[in-house]
């Protein structure tokens, strides 16, 4: 049947996108709904990729086979990493992508897929019998069947854009906002509540005077999102700052501001405050970092990260023009906020499938997420999870302790919040173990075995694999021994501290100031790759961190494993009725989402995990 697919994905954004790629990939026909196809992977905001929390998520979705870090490495203006001197935890790779290449990139893939079907046309209704799924009714009225929707429409539903006193429909980037659709998820039960975000507004490179700002470069000397040399002649990045004249227009004309006005009610992503928030928070702070930073080769349009403001258009001209470098700046974009229709992710299981209407799934912004590699990390695992619906297989899910992917799903379908969800580097306590330099041999295997990732990928993951085990092996057993030369080249050259028994080559690469290329002196033969050292050293240099960690790591894979198939918590003793009705609500899949319910009381967990240990041994 022509209108007929294994799955239907409303939305190509980066969610959609991605969704679409990982069903795609797996066999799946897909059909990709989008209202505009210039809005297919567009990046209303900054079109910068990465950074702490969010490069790890990138580095996780290429290293389970998914396609953003392809396409951010064929279209950055800019990459480098950021903290680089900081521990390997909060290191993280960030990408200026060039938006318009981007999406041309990602719109290319999609017409070059031969299991994608793509249709600009906007959904309107989920069509179904007892809220179970059946497809997807477009504008026109014509119907498209599956058993599995995937919805990611961004901020688009009932979107509103505001800028100062003024509140009118909308959606991102001057789009259309999408109506009738968010009447069809009420019909179904599904509850919906309003977020908020906002964007600066955008500069013509041209009027910019660069002169005095410090020069922020591209690095060349890392790797990239999916482990390449960096190109050469990237674009820089550019830093001003606010100074007292801005603070005084923004405190003299806050009564202009939304936030005072009344027009924004709803809350906004907490690690991404408007500048007018920012000085209504810290009213005696006059410095705050601007970067300046290029949208595209194929424009002029610059984009002033740190200056988020809807306040109206004659006030952020003040704004602009107190800041060095942006004094005879015209600006080509006001800055705004939008509002929009998100569902609660609490509603949703593990595998991203909403609870009440089997076969709808949904990711990206539209679960009160916020970010580019927040929605394509959720759309990766909700284009697997329609996939396997689809076809009547189990659904995919992450254990904690693989990646911060996991811990976000978690977070995001466990406990509920009123402000949009981003993940930072603070968002797992696993953090030192889910490093960006070891996603590959965190999660390779993983994609390889869902059929996403290619053999000649993960015949390379395994190799880089044998020789770090190798390397990390013979650290161990190698020893040195305090020879009059030796002690003379580790103080005076290494400056490091003596030492009088033999220690292993492990041992003194855990001290800070050693690095492994320094055993080259002791006649050791090191690997060349610096990728590869990168790893070992990390791996030495944390490794009694890392084994402390190891306990609870142990710990949280044993609660993953407790899958919880029709537990009854009633049945389990001391458990509050408060806490069984929120239990009951919750669904969790296993008692690792248990124990990440920030509602439960102390002891709830343990009397759940004893009762769940005696129902197994009973059986
Ligand atoms: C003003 C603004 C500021 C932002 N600031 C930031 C920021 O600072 N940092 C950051 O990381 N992120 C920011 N974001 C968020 C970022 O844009 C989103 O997180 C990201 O784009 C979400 O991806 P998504 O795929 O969920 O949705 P989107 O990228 O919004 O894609 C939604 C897709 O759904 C389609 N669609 C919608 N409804 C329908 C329908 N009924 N039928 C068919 N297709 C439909 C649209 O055409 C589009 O293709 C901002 C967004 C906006 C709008």
């Amino acid at each position: 049947m022509k209108n007929k697919f294994d799955v239907i994905i409303v939305g190509a954004g980066h969610a959609g996108t991605e969704a679409a790629f990982a069903a795609a990939n797996l066999g799946s026909k897909v059909l990709l709904l989008v209202t505009n196809l210039n809005c297919i992977a567009m990046m209303p905001c900054n079109p910068s990729i990465g950074g702490p929390g969010k490069g790890h998520l990138i580095r996780e979705i290429h290293a389970l086979g998914g396609q953003i870090a392809k396409h951010v490495d064929e279209s950055y203006l800019q990459i480098r990493e950021l903290n680089e001197s900081r521990g390997p935890a909060v290191r993280a790779l960030r990408a200026q992508a060039d938006k318009v290449l981007y999406h041309l990139i990602v719109k290319q893939a999609i017409e070059n897929h031969p299991n994608i079907t793509l249709l600009q046309a906007e959904a309107t209704d989920i069509i179904h019998t007892n809220n179970i799924v059946e497809g997807v009714k477009i504008i026109t009225g014509l119907s498209y069947y599956t058993k599995s929707v995937v919805l990611a429409t961004g901020t688009f539903l009932n979107g509103k854009i505001i800028i100062g006193d003024k509140k009118n429909d909308g959606g991102p980037s001057n789009e259309s906002p999408t109506k009738i659709l968010a009447e069809s998820l009420i019909n179904l039960g599904v509850k919906i509540h309003r977020l908020q975000t906002a964007t600066p507004p955008r500069i013509d490179g041209a009027s910019i005077n660069f002169n005095n700002l410090r020069e922020l470069p591209g690095h060349e000397h890392i790797q990239t999102f999916t482990g390449l040399k960096p190109k050469k002649n990237q674009r820089s990045c550019y830093l001003t700052f606010t100074n007292e004249k801005t603070i005084k227009i923004i405190q003299d004309n806050l009564k202009e501001s939304p936030l005072k006005l009344g027009n924004i009610t709803q809350h906004g992503p907490k690690h991404c405050p408007s500048i007018d928030r920012k000085v209504i928070n810290f009213p005696d702070k006059h410095l705050h970092q601007i970067f300046i930073e290029p949208e595209s080769n194929f424009h002029n349009e610059w984009y002033l990260q740190g200056v988020t403001t809807s306040m109206p258009p004659h006030i952020q001209e003040l704004i602009i023009h107190s800041i060095e470098g942006l004094e005879n700046a015209k600006i080509v974009r006001y800055g705004y906020a939008i509002e929009y229709d998100a569902i609660r992710g609490t509603q949703l299981r593990k595998s991203m499938e909403l609870k009440s209407v089997e076969g709808l799934f949904t990711c990206g912004q539209i679960n009160g997420t916020s970010g580019y590699e927040e929605a394509a990390a959720q759309g990766l695992i909700a284009g697997i999870n329609a996939h396997l619906k689809a076809y009547n297989l189990k659904p995919f899910i992450l254990k904690r302790t693989s990646s911060f992917i996991a811990n976000m799903m978690d977070e995001l379908v466990t406990n509920e919040r009123d402000e949009p969800l981003r993940v930072t580097t603070s968002s797992s306590e696993f953090r030192l173990h889910l490093r960006t330099d070891n996603a590959e041999e965190r999660l390779t295997h993983i994609g390889y075995k869902l059929g996403l990732v290619k053999q000649k990928q993960f015949d390379l993951v395994n190799k880089n694999k044998e020789i770090i085990n190798n390397e990390i092996k013979a650290m161990h057993e190698h020893k040195i021994r305090p020879t009059k030369e030796v002690l003379n080249y580790i103080e005076n050259t290494l400056k490091s501290d003596s030492f009088k028994k033999p220690i292993t080559y492990a041992e003194l690469l855990s001290r800070n100031e050693i690095h492994y290329k320094n055993l080259e002196y002791f006649g050791y033969k090191c690997v060349e790759d610096p990728i590869l050292i990168r790893k070992i050293e990390i791996q030495l240099k944390y490794q009694n961190f890392l084994d402390k960690l190891q306990k609870k790591m142990k710990y949280s894979d044993q609660l993953d494993d407790m899958i919880l198939n029709q537990f009854s918590y009633q049945k389990v003793n001391g458990l509050s009725n408060e806490t069984i009705i929120i239990l009951n609500k919750l669904q969790a899949y296993n008692i690792g989402q248990i124990s990440i319910l920030k509602s439960l009381k102390p002891g709830d967990l343990s009397l759940i995990v004893n009762n769940y240990k005696q129902n197994m041994k009973d059986n």
